[in-house]
């Protein structure tokens, strides 16, 4: 199967920089998860062909700018419809390079190409205003502009529609983009480059520029000819690169780490609540940002959910993504097993008790037993740190504000959960939950029509929805004087 993957023409170990396809000089392996076999090498391309794609978008910009809205659309849709059209295949490059279930990359796929749908639909939509004039001879006029240049920075836990929420909102407001995917996945990135050939973007608009990380951040960060960053990775690395790029007033967005909430009260569909707890938490092997990091379960249904919940996870079939019926993939890479050993193994030495899971999976590399822990309290790393793996942690509560409090005992405040069905409870939770989202009796929120962001350390920005396009626009200001 690997063979047949690695031998399509989506398959590439070339990078895609100003319209051309360039590889030479070091390359960096790239591993499947699943066996820790080497799947091929991409480049390892640093400052120099930063630069250069940076220099091939700014050619790029004055005519992509220039382009009607509807232009931009269509290309934006033909990136959809390619997307779609292929689905299959780039959903095996995916999980060949980052282990999910095939069902769930292909989902990704999808997902991803629900956003170039979304902003093909929404690039005509960039409305100006006109301000009523304090002065009876001039007239104040608001118009929308393309802010320039992007740079994306993107992890290996979703390496398609990471990219996508950010190349389709940026393409569609008129702006090139290049895209610096993570090193373990560059694959589905490359993709997207076969892609943009395929339908015609202009040279230069979109660009995949594998390589080191810190070089090429670097180049982003300091090149004046990039008006934006736009990161999604860990709170510590996007401090740093925004720190760095403000330093020439770029624009930044920031999705960055969570440590997301999901509370079960007492009156909650206990059926539901399993349901929903095990898409929140198990979906991409616990490693995404919105992944339920803490759930919080109130002291009347405690032991019920506890039972139901466990029983169900210990059902789920761990294994190789490209076979059939496995609801889990491993793990990223040994690093990430070996965080989710350490907050376990604090967890147990404080006083947790093991209900399903707890060990590293008999099929050996990177695989891990999907895990519930209870009896977890506050004072342990769990309840802290982001796990990012298949670790769901059963803490108790027993008041409303109780859950608040312990909900927003956090630094992060990006996606939280909770599952209710008492109408007052769920909206005074609401509004008391110190989040960018909260999801009420569904573990699963993401969608290309809604602003998925957080506050707090989790980020600044949104993507998706009519308010991701504005994160690419500049606002500009004409007076028109003497009338
Ligand atoms: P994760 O834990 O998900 O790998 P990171 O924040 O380390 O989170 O990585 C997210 C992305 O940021 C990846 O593409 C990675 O290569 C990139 N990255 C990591 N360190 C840096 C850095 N110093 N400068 C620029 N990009 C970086």
């Amino acid at each position: 199967m690997t063979q047949a993957i690695t031998d399509s023409r989506f398959f590439r170990q070339e990078c895609y920089i100003g319209g051309d396809w360039r590889s030479g000089g070091e390359t960096i392996d790239v591993v499947n998860p699943a066996n820790g076999e080497t799947i091929g090498t991409v480049p390892d391309f640093g400052r120099n062909e930063a630069r250069n794609a940076i220099a091939a978008a700014a050619e790029a910009f004055p005519a992509w700018r220039a382009r009607t809205a509807e232009e931009r659309g269509k290309f934006c849709r033909a990136f959809y419809e390619a997307l779609m059209d292929n689905q299959q295949i780039l959903g095996e490059i995916l999980t060949l390079e980052q282990g999910k279930p095939l069902a769930e990359a292909k989902g990704e796929i999808a997902y991803g190409a629900a956003f170039f749908k979304w902003f093909a639909e929404e690039a005509v939509r960039v409305y100006g205003d006109v301000i009523p004039s304090p002065w009876t001879d001039k007239r104040i006029v608001v118009t929308k502009e393309p802010v320039g240049v992007v740079c994306s920075i993107t992890p290996w836990n979703f390496p398609t529609a990471m990219i996508a929420r950010k190349a389709a909102a940026a393409l569609a407001a008129g702006c090139p983009i290049i895209a610096k995917p993570a090193s373990q996945t560059p694959y589905s990135a490359l993709a997207m480059g076969v892609i943009a050939e395929d339908i015609g973007l202009p040279k230069g608009v979109f660009s995949v520029i594998t390589g080191e990380a810190a070089p090429i951040g670097d180049e982003f960060c300091e090149n004046p000819a990039v008006k934006k960053i736009t990161f999604t990775g860990s709170t510590a690395v996007g401090e740093e690169l925004a720190s760095r790029a403000i330093k020439t007033m770029k624009r930044v967005s920031m999705e960055l780490g969570g440590n997301a909430p999901l509370i079960i009260f007492d009156d909650a569909d206990l059926d539901k609540a399993v349901e929903g707890a095990i898409a929140c938490k198990y979906r991409n092997a616990g490693q995404t940002c919105v992944c339920a990091n803490r759930i919080l379960v109130q002291s009347g249904i405690y032991d019920a959910f506890a039972e139901a919940f466990a029983k169900r996870v210990s059902g789920l079939t761990v294994g190789d993504g490209l076979k059939d019926g496995v609801d889990q993939g491993p793990l990223i890479e040994e690093k990430a097993v070996q965080k989710v050993e350490d907050h376990i193994a604090d967890a147990l030495s404080k006083g947790a008790q093991t209900a399903a899971g707890g060990h590293r999976h008999q099929l050996g590399g990177t695989f891990f037993e999907p895990t519930v822990l209870t009896g977890v309290t506050p004072e342990m790393v769990i309840a802290k740190d982001e796990t990012f793996g298949p670790v769901a942690p059963l803490f108790k509560f027993d008041t409303e504000e109780e859950a608040a409090h312990m909900a927003n005992d956090t630094e992060y405040g990006l996606a939280s959960y909770l599952y209710t069905n008492d109408l007052g409870r769920a909206w005074r939770m609401m509004e008391a939950l110190e989040y960018g989202m909260v999801a009420i009796n569904e573990g699963i929120l993401s969608t290309p029509v809604a602003p998925f962001g957080g506050v707090k350390e989790s980020g600044v920005g949104r993507e998706g929805s009519k308010y991701g396009l504005e994160d690419y626009l500049n606002i500009k200001y004409a007076l028109f004087g003497g009338l």
